[in-house]
């Protein structure tokens, strides 16, 4: 106990702290953790250094507020009353190891270390570079026209209803040369691997807002925008778990376990579908143009609208999902989540804001509970279904079973 009879708390001994107080752990944790971080919360008191986000084994986060008189664990009362009057120290690396936390001591991260800069830094570059449609040279309605096919094809027909509703809902079906090409296009949106986005949001659905759930806007709304995927600090082993008990049927077809086997395939198909598409788009500008300075201006203006900017605004549409979708809007139904029905980001993701009828449902291929909740979504499967590209598209519960809303 002479940890906490000195007048700082290292990372170690917060470890130690948690890992031995029965009460902060609901569930219970299985064994010591292999693993402890401890983060500043950048949302909230960290510029006090009162406010830290805590994982364990990569996946288990919470907040830890160091009050005057409490560590506290919020929306789980006051913990730790009387000992947590003591300041805490910057976490960095932990200090010299007493032998009974080493487990905890020896694996804990520093705070540079818990950033996974192969998320970090394509955000901060292709955040950087959408800067440029605002300069008038690279602006052309062409350019425009290239960022919304775009948001259509990856943001609405890949991600919310090929990554989402099929693979991970199986709400409907698809032949399965349709499947992987619905699959290669959300590739191309720079959001990691079909196993990994859909054992995602598989954990999102069995934990939302509880503390298994990877981002919920309990930890931070920014945690649930986006800082969850900056933080994602899970090994090989743990991610391979993670596959093994949310998508196995995922890894069932060869394509998506190849993906999985060569490494960073996320990031290289990204790049090499940006490469085809800029030679592309040069080939084409420079037949209309004839080689002029016009044809490079064309060429760019089309490559930074229609994939650099796609990507940005596909991201955070799809990010906003998981941050404004379970803090503001209404609900139709009490689910034991914070989910909500949100018609801003119903308009900005073609339907998916609508996701307090989704956590109520997430069987459904429909969102649309209610005949002014429109899901263009929905009518997208829809449409597939008369084309013979979509079957077994399964109804919302309340048509299924006959129900009328509560
Ligand atoms: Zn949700
Ligand atoms: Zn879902």
């Amino acid at each position: 106990m002479e940890a906490i009879n000195s007048n700082r708390f290292t990372v170690a001994e917060v470890a130690r702290l948690w890992t031995t107080a029965p009460s902060l752990q609901s569930p219970p944790l299985p064994n010591q953790p292999s693993r402890f971080s401890l983060y500043p919360h950048w949302g909230g008191g960290s510029m006090l250094g009162n406010h830290y986000d805590a994982r364990l084994n990569g996946n288990w986060a919470v907040s830890l507020h160091f009050g005057k008189d409490a560590v506290r664990w919020p929306g789980r009362g006051v913990h730790f009353k009387g000992i947590a009057t003591m300041a805490v120290d910057a976490p960095t690396q932990p200090e010299s190891t007493p032998s009974e936390v080493h487990e905890a001591e020896s694996t804990a991260r520093s705070v540079a270390g818990a950033i996974r800069w192969d998320y970090f830094l394509p955000f901060v570059i292709l955040h950087v570079l959408t800067l440029l449609i605002f300069v008038p040279w690279f602006f052309s309605w062409t350019g425009v026209i290239a960022f919304t096919a775009g948001v259509v094809v990856f943001g609405q027909m890949a991600i919310p209803i090929g990554y989402h509703r099929l693979l991970t809902h199986h709400s409907f079906r698809t032949p399965k040369w349709f499947e992987r090409i619905l699959v290669t296009l959300a590739m191309c949106s720079a959001q990691e691997t079909p196993a990994h986005w859909v054992a995602w949001h598989r954990m999102h659905h069995t934990h939302s807002d509880k503390p298994h759930d990877p981002h919920s806007p309990r930890q931070g709304f920014m945690w649930a925008h986006v800082r969850w995927l900056v933080h994602e600090s899970r090994t090989r082993e743990e991610l391979f778990a993670m596959y093994k008990k949310y998508a196995r049927d995922i890894l069932s077809d060869p394509y998506y376990r190849w993906i999985e086997r060569v490494p960073a395939t996320a990031g290289v198909l990204y790049l090499v579908h940006a490469v085809i598409y800029l030679l592309v788009t040069a080939a084409i500008c420079w037949a209309v143009y004839d080689s002029t300075s016009e044809a490079v201006r064309m060429t760019a203006s089309v490559f930074v609208w229609g994939v650099v900017a796609r990507t940005v605004w596909v991201w955070h549409i799809t990010w906003s999902v998981n941050s404004l979708s379970h803090v503001f809007g209404y609900r139709n139904y009490e689910t034991s989540d914070d989910s909500r029905n949100n018609w801003l980001v119903t308009l900005l993701t073609a339907g998916e804001g609508w996701h307090n009828n989704h956590h109520a449902d997430p069987a459904s291929a429909s969102v649309q509970h209610r005949w002014w909740e429109i899901d263009l979504n929905y009518y997208v499967i829809r449409l597939w279904g008369m084309m013979g590209l979509a079957t077994h598209i399964i109804r919302p519960r309340i048509k299924r079973k006959g129900q009328s809303l509560p």
